[in-house]
């Protein structure tokens, strides 16, 4: 008997579809702005993780034709200097986007700095004024990741109405904004953590399915529904027994690929939505001046 495999939801090839498309807005915009939309990634030490995502995050915005108005801070910048740099991207007219990339070194107050984003050039979506706005289903920057998410299953067609979600994990960058987006979505969510009970007969129960933990292998093929649709967010490295170490997800891929109807690979699933979707928030902001 043939065994069935579930389809990949192929983050990788719709990121670069839609990295065409905002470079075909941005070229039609240009002229009647004046400018080319801007985009500021602040970074702090030598976590060469997140240089690699800054990098990443810069390569994109220069394909689609966004301005970078990147800054390297050494580890031992202050809280201070870093709030003085904030203020003056907010008010410099270039710049439609500002994030700061985490973590942080330990001396400095994430929170208070993300704050300080003027919230119509949130292009991460995580200040409180867009977290509220979608709290309320009113237009806002969303956050990169969920709404790349969203971006995704629409793409596929998945339906949302009246089916069962299952998010694992509740971070304010991924696990809470997304269940409010499949909420949105009239899905009826259930959000799961480390004080969850019985996860596996939580998951089993899903229809749509988002893993946004950090644990490696930590959902197996019997905790997920036969042909459901699961969304990995997770992202971790693991070394094997010969040395090499390779990027996983939350799920245990290879079992659960027969069980799922649709399934995102690690890498190329939800990692390059997130960065498509900060480029299209940082453009929503950009069109807002016409
Ligand atoms: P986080 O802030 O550490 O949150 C992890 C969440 O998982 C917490 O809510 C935690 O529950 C929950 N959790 C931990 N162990 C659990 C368990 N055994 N059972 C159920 N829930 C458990 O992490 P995050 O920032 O949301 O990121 C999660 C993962 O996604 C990481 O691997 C990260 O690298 C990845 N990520 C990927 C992208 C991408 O673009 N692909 C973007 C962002 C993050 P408690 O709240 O109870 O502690």
């Amino acid at each position: 008997m043939e065994t069935k495999t579930a389809k990949l939801l192929d983050g990788k090839s719709l990121a670069a579809k839609i990295q065409q498309e905002l470079c075909a807005a941005i070229t039609k915009l240009q002229p009647q702005i004046g400018r080319p939309p801007g985009l500021a990634v602040l970074m702090v030490g030598d976590d060469p993780a997140s240089a690699a995502y800054v990098r990443g995050k810069e390569n994109a915005c220069k394909k689609v034709g966004i301005a970078s108005f990147g800054k390297h801070f050494p580890v031992e910048t202050t809280q201070a200097e870093l709030e003085s740099v904030i203020a003056a991207l907010n008010h410099d007219e270039r710049v439609d986007g500002i994030l700061v990339q985490l973590p942080l070194p330990s001396h400095l107050d994430a929170v208070t700095l993300l704050h300080q984003i003027d919230p119509d050039k949130d292009a991460d979506g995580l200040h409180p004024i867009n977290l509220g706005r979608l709290v309320r289903q009113e237009p806002g920057l969303r956050s990169c990741t969920p709404y790349g998410i969203m971006r995704l299953l629409r793409e596929y067609e998945i339906p949302l109405q009246g089916k069962q979600a299952v998010v694992v994990g509740r971070s304010i960058l991924v696990g809470k904004p997304m269940a409010l987006m499949l909420l949105e979505a009239d899905a009826t969510v259930t959000i799961a953590h480390k004080s969850s009970h019985d996860l596996g007969a939580i998951t089993k129960n899903a229809d749509i399915l988002i893993t946004a933990v950090g644990r490696p292998g930590l959902v197996t093929a019997e905790m997920v529904k036969t042909g459901a649709v699961v969304v990995d967010v997770g992202m971790n490295r693991v070394t094997d027994a010969d040395g090499n170490s390779r990027l996983v997800g939350d799920v245990n891929f290879d079992s659960i690929k027969s069980v799922a109807e649709f399934l995102t690979p690690v890498p190329g699933g939800v990692g390059p939505m997130t960065v498509a979707m900060l480029l299209q928030n940082t453009v929503n902001s950009y069109s807002k001046e016409l």
